[in-house]
């Protein structure tokens, strides 16, 4: 259970995000949710949560995180409103896929911006409260891609495989003041983000998954409840797959 903790999810607006914050206020935690663009998603996913439980303390940012200043604003933001934050999970995130041929390099540095550096910009404003409070949980929302690479991904997998790496040393920094940092690498989840895909790309992909089916953001948002949960102390700088078995 998640009672009288305080998080902070990026990209809570929609998807997987979205179903981690109503995860989190179902188990009775308060969550400032950030948002890039889409202000309707990000109040519904508001409201939605007040629905679960009309005390919790819900309230939406709009923060582009790939900007440092943004980022140091609204933290800031968060902390005055909320006294303190136990919970960060950097979930924003956004795909450009393509061969690598096809790729430009804004594709690349957008994806790299926001999966990689919003995570690291975030962590940034965080390290100290964290340190002087001797507690928190970081999450970083990897992919599947970032350990074992995908074919029309090569800025989305090495962003990806870049946030399990600094989620590993953050992990390390930050151990010995009882603060863990891990990363979840989900498979094919049924989000905006995999609805684009063409269905060719869906059937290639279910055939690999020996569950045969697409993974749930809210099965994704369990396992992160679990992770932010005091019964998670033990487990840090991990990289923990939910994928259908996609990878063994
Ligand atoms: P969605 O596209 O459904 O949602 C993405 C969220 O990220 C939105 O809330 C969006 O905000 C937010 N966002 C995008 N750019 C920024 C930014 N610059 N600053 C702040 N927030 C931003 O994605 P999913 O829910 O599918 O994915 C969530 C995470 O999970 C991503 O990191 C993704 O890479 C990862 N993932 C997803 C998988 C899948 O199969 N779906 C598989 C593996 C990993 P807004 O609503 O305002 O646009």
């Amino acid at each position: 259970m998640l009672n009288q903790k305080t998080a902070i999810v990026t990209g809570g607006g929609r998807g997987i995000g979205r179903a981690i914050v109503l995860e989190f206020v179902r188990q009775g935690a308060d969550v400032a949710v950030i948002f890039a663009s889409n202000q309707t998603a990000a109040d519904e996913t508001v409201s939605e949560a007040k629905q679960l439980r009309p005390e919790a303390v819900v309230r939406c940012y709009r923060c582009d995180v790939a900007d440092m200043a943004e980022t140091k604003t609204t933290v800031g933001q968060i902390l005055e409103d909320f006294t303190a934050v136990d919970i960060l999970v950097n979930n924003a995130g956004i795909s450009r896929d393509g061969l690598l041929m096809q790729i430009t390099e804004q594709d690349f540095d957008q994806v790299v911006d926001i999966n990689l550096k919003g995570a690291f910009n975030m962590i940034k404003q965080l390290y100290q409260p964290f340190l002087r409070q001797r507690k928190g949980r970081i999450i970083n929302i990897s992919s599947v891609a970032g350990i074992a690479g995908n074919a029309g991904q090569a800025n989305y997998a090495a962003a990806k495989a870049g946030l399990i790496g600094l989620s590993k040393t953050v992990a390390k920094e930050l151990a010995s003041r009882g603060i863990t940092c891990n990363a979840i690498a989900p498979g094919f989840i049924e989000t905006d983000m995999t609805e684009v895909l063409s269905e060719k790309i869906k059937t290639a992909a279910l055939a690999e998954i020996p569950l045969k089916r697409m993974g749930q953001a809210g099965e994704v948002a369990q396992l992160a409840a679990y992770l932010a949960s005091d019964a998670a102390a033990y487990i840090t700088g991990q990289v923990i797959r939910i994928d259908g078995g996609l990878f063994m």
